[in-house]
């Protein structure tokens, strides 16, 4: 299948802004960003812009989630946690370069229509969970990788380090709404010592603790992911 323009065009930016990795290109490239994007928006979804999802939340700009995804340097082996699932294009391109990919997202409507395009696109080796990604994934499971595509304030929640492998990457930004955020890739290099290193100013919607209640959307707030 010969890939669209628009695609090409953004992979040329990509690689122009310093993505070199060639497998995160060609993982950016096998992901159609379009299917991840509300109809309304449909014309940015090759521009190196962020995109409104839905319930306050948005799709990051792609040479971030290139970026992120490089930073964690994922072998095909691995297995990668993502909290905040949102649109689950990062977890999309993730699926690309891991064995196997967890994401939790704490807006069970935005899960629900990011489990529809995994399927549409037969993705198959991403398992979703509906939840306070702050609290880690249940049970007894351990991970290679973690992404959090939501801002932290202060520390990484400590059940998400817990879960880190040693020898172990995670990359999350840091900082408080509205102030300048940061970038941090942790490494754990046994199990209370984290390497850290501050990769680049960012700006992220707010990792929140716990899950919105049931009742808590309106039909507006619904009708906007899909209008
Ligand atoms: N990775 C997403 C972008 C997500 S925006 C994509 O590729 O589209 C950040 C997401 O984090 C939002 O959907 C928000 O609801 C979610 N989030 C914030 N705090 C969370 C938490 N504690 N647990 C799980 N998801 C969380």
């Amino acid at each position: 299948m010969t890939p669209d323009p628009s695609v090409i065009r953004l992979i040329i930016h990509l690689r122009q802004a310093g993505i070199t990795n060639t497998e995160v290109l060609s993982a950016m490239e096998r992901t159609p960003r379009d299917y991840f994007i509300p109809p309304h928006f449909q014309v940015h979804a090759y521009e190196d812009q962020a995109v409104p999802i839905g319930l306050g939340q948005t799709i990051s700009q792609p040479y971030i989630v290139a970026y992120m995804t490089q930073e964690l340097k994922i072998e095909k082996i691995h297995t990668v946690l993502e909290i905040g699932t949102g649109s689950g294009y990062q977890a999309a391109v993730l699926s690309h370069l891991a064995r196997r990919v967890y994401t939790i997202e704490r807006h069970k409507p935005l899960l629900e229509l990011a489990e529809q395009r995994f399927q549409e696109l037969k993705l198959r080796n991403i398992t979703t969970l509906a939840g306070d990604g702050t609290k880690g994934w249940p049970g007894e499971q351990s991970f290679d990788r973690m992404i959090v595509t939501a801002a932290c304030e202060g520390e990484p929640p400590v059940s998400l380090l817990a879960q880190l492998k040693i020898g172990g990457m995670m990359v999350i930004p840091v900082g408080a709404q509205g102030q300048p955020q940061t970038l941090k890739r942790y490494k754990k290099e046994s199990e209370d010592v984290f390497a850290v290193q501050n990769l680049l100013p960012v700006r992220f919607v707010p990792l929140l603790p716990d899950v919105p209640r049931n009742n808590s959307y309106s039909s507006g707030d619904l009708e906007e992911l899909t209008a």
